[in-house]
């Protein structure tokens, strides 16, 4: 069922979310990333609607070329290439993985060659810059706007594709959920594991690729840019491409780990992935770098060692406890937390079929501190991002704002499924484990 609060959200979001990527992109690009000023001038009448708009730049043959040319090439090194990188990096788990079972008890496997794909983008993304130059390393930021609307146009037409998909050719229909709500379908999805043939997932395609994969490309155009302007990259934008890279690297060394989160193994695939995927992350993840080329933020030493710190510390926190879960599931309890056997809590659950399965829950580690730990790390990483742009406007601060409100909505999201799943189980779990985020206060 579909509670009220929920619908008003999603019809917010479905309203509201591409307006408030635009309202970002274009203040930047007309007003110099003010959020405030372009407000006022509509509302002092200074100006009107359709003189922002005008000043917008339009969809481009260009940015149409550019775009598709990076999708088909995503899709081939996705779909044709498979795994090399397992074979020769010790640790490494690449090539063909199995994913959670799904409530209708199917066990997906997945082709995981996310890492080969970015070392290959990136090797021949500098191999331009440095020696064939094709094209300008600032490309991404020149066309930026056009290429919104090409990532538009791709976030609805995949989130309309995969709710026609579900209703008339779905994957595997009993993994499908309808609510009989026509937005809440289209926003949360109906199939679990749409795929098209045999390897072709959407779930891990537009979750990792196109955006992740470019996230790191969108970063150096950044760099690129700052350099073209002002003759030189300053210490803000090397942070913020050397901290949001290793947090890129880090997904995709892990993606056979990916496959065990709640993205892939509790989300429906709609328009909150599909769309938010193509255009969301991309467009607001990279908000920091962005405000660094039209504010070069040059930071003192002690600041930004303080900053690197941070990035660092929350980097480790948010790896170590997603680690400790990952050893102590595929090991089913037999290893070792900091030194100790793992303490845990014995649950068990029922899938649609009726089949009685059992798990545990980890009370030791980073898991015994906070039921999300994993959460404030990755906040603590966030907000290094965004403190390296200093406070001189509240733009490149929205994405820990942003990541505030996302992990909290998604601890008590998957808190209230877990409760469903485990029942009493879960209640044992809370009262050995009474915090979310952070010990002795939430
Ligand atoms: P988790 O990796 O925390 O997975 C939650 C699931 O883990 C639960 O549903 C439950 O699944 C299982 N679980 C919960 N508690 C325990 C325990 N004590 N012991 C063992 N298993 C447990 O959540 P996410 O998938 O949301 O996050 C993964 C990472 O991705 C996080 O670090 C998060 O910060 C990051 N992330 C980043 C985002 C971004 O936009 N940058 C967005 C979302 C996530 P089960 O049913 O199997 O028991």
């Amino acid at each position: 069922e579909v509670d009220w609060f929920s619908l008003a959200s999603i019809l917010f979001l479905l309203m509201f979310a591409p307006l408030i990527v635009y309202y970002f992109i274009m203040s930047c690009d007309q007003y110099q990333c003010s959020l405030f000023d372009p407000l006022l001038d509509l509302l002092t009448g200074k100006k009107h609607l359709s003189d922002i708009w005008n000043k917008t730049p339009t969809l481009t043959y260009r940015a149409a070329g550019i775009y598709t040319l990076w999708v088909a090439f995503q899709v081939v090194l996705y779909v044709f290439v498979p795994d090399f990188c397992h074979k020769f990096l010790p640790g490494y788990v690449g090539g063909i993985q199995e994913g959670a079972v799904t409530p209708a008890g199917v066990v997906n496997k997945y082709e995981i060659n996310g890492l080969q794909a970015w070392i290959i983008t990136h090797v021949l993304w500098f191999a331009n810059a440095y020696y064939f130059h094709c094209f300008s390393p600032t490309i991404i930021f020149d066309n930026w706007i056009p290429l919104l609307w090409c990532a538009n146009i791709l976030g609805y037409a995949v989130s309309t594709f995969a709710m026609i998909k579900g209703y008339f050719f779905p994957t595997n229909a009993t993994d499908c959920k309808f609510t009989g709500n026509f937005f809440y379908d289209y926003m949360m999805g109906i199939e679990f594991n749409p795929r098209i043939g045999k390897w072709f997932d959407f779930k891990l395609f537009f979750n990792g690729r196109p955006g992740i994969v470019a996230w790191t490309l969108i970063n150096l155009s950044y760099a690129a840019k700052q350099q073209e302007l002002y003759g030189q990259v300053t210490n803000s934008m090397i942070l913020v491409n050397v901290l949001q890279g290793i947090y890129v690297l880090d997904f995709f060394w892990n993606e056979a780990w990916y496959l065990k989160t709640i993205d892939i193994c509790h989300d429906h695939f709609g328009w909150y992935l599909g769309w938010g995927d193509c255009v969301w992350l991309p467009y607001l993840y990279t908000l920091q770098g962005l405000y660094l080329v039209y504010h070069p933020v040059q930071l003192g030493t002690a600041n930004a060692i303080g900053i690197l710190v941070l990035g660092l510390i929350g980097y480790y926190i948010f790896r170590m406890t997603n680690h400790q879960k990952d050893l102590f599931r595929r090991t089913n309890g037999n290893c070792k937390i900091w030194g100790k056997k793992p303490e845990y809590i014995e649950c068990s659950y029922m899938s649609v079929d009726g089949t009685k399965y059992y798990s545990k829950l980890m009370t030791s580690g980073f898991w015994g501190w906070a039921r999300h730990f994993n959460y404030t790390g990755d906040l603590m990483g966030s907000l290094a991002y965004c403190l390296a742009c200093g406070f001189e406007h509240i733009l490149p601060h929205f994405y820990i704002v942003y990541m505030t409100i996302l992990l909290t909505h998604r601890c008590i999201r998957d808190e209230h499924r877990c409760f469903s799943k485990y029942g009493k189980d879960w209640k044992r779990y809370t009262a050995a484990v009474p915090y979310r985020l952070i010990p002795g206060i939430f």
